[in-house]
């Protein structure tokens, strides 16, 4: 009978081990290499339904009150609204909500028409919140839409491809161009320049970084956005008609990549295009961001 080499019977005992231990970091590796280190943690996410939504420090609301119409409120507490028509047709509480609005820091107003321009006037002389804006559709506001002139100023006015720290630093607006027309008519006049339209960036310190796309068509530029900085939470129009409709609207959310995209600029006007269609798009169409078709009036923390 042939010898049997010492530590044979031990090493057939603890060769399983070792297999099972080489395979483990193996596949370890492998995952880390295809998917980085975040996929290691992921399986304790996708086990809970509905996804999670990305947060960034969860300290900055976001509320809708339908169409264009959104409050950001920092996590100082300080109060933007971008193009506040506040009394807007799916707002059952727009008046409420105007009564009861008692500050703002901030109006941003992408372009004038009346839609976006909406409860500017009665907020500004109330609250004293400068408007931002591009300096031709300040001007216009000041001119001709009866927008109060003092609140009209420089040092909040951009355009296309500039960025103005605002808030004692607090919060950064870009300026982003809009694939759609600008005016404003009161009414019985004719319609009345308004410069360009556009949307903004807005990049909340330690916070998210928020793109309200204004009134626009899908436009092949809109893949810069995110080289300057990942957008968290894309609010984007998808209604038709007088924007991108929800298929056009997908191939947006493409192009920018954010991390959320809720969808607005729709349910009013007869406007064909709704949440549904563009859930559908974003689906057929393979668009990676999570969905959130926020309620009017209900506040998330983001
Ligand atoms: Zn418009």
């Amino acid at each position: 009978m042939a010898r049997r080499p010492i530590g044979q019977g031990l090493r057939r005992a603890v060769q399983p081990v070792w297999r099972w231990l080489l395979g483990g970091v193996a596949i370890a590796l492998v995952m880390l290499q295809v998917t980085g280190p975040v996929a290691a943690i992921q399986p304790t996410q996708q086990a809970l339904t509905p996804p999670l939504l990305p947060i960034i420090n969860g300290q900055t609301e976001l509320l809708w009150y339908g169409q264009a119409a959104f409050r950001i409120t920092t996590p100082s507490g300080k109060v933007i609204l971008i193009d506040p028509w506040l009394q807007n047709p799916l707002n059952a509480n727009g008046a409420e909500d105007l009564a009861n609005l008692d500050r703002a820091d901030l109006i941003l107003i992408t372009h004038g028409h009346n839609d976006h321009v909406g409860d500017a006037k009665a907020i500004a002389e109330r609250t004293k919140a400068p408007l931002v804006s591009t300096f031709d559709l300040g001007r216009a506001l000041a001119a001709t839409g009866g927008y109060p002139g003092d609140l009209v100023d420089f040092n909040y006015q951009g355009n296309f491809g500039g960025e103005i720290p605002l808030l004692d630093g607090e919060v950064k607006v870009a300026f982003i161009p809009a694939v759609h027309s600008s005016a404003i008519a009161t009414d019985g006049s004719p319609a009345a320049y308004a410069g360009n339209p556009g949307g903004f960036v807005i990049s909340v310190k330690d916070g998210p970084r928020i793109y309200h796309t204004g009134d626009t068509d899908l436009f092949a530029d809109m893949s810069y956005i995110s080289q300057f900085g990942k957008i968290d939470w894309m609010l984007a129009c998808i209604g038709g008609k007088f924007t991108m409709g929800p298929e056009r609207a997908a191939e947006a959310v493409k192009l920018v990549n954010p991390s959320v995209v809720v969808p607005m600029h729709f349910g009013v006007f007869s406007l064909p295009g709704t949440p549904e269609q563009f859930a559908a798009a974003l689906r057929s169409q393979g668009v990676a961001a999570q969905l959130r078709i926020m309620g009017v009036d209900e506040p998330v923390m983001i």
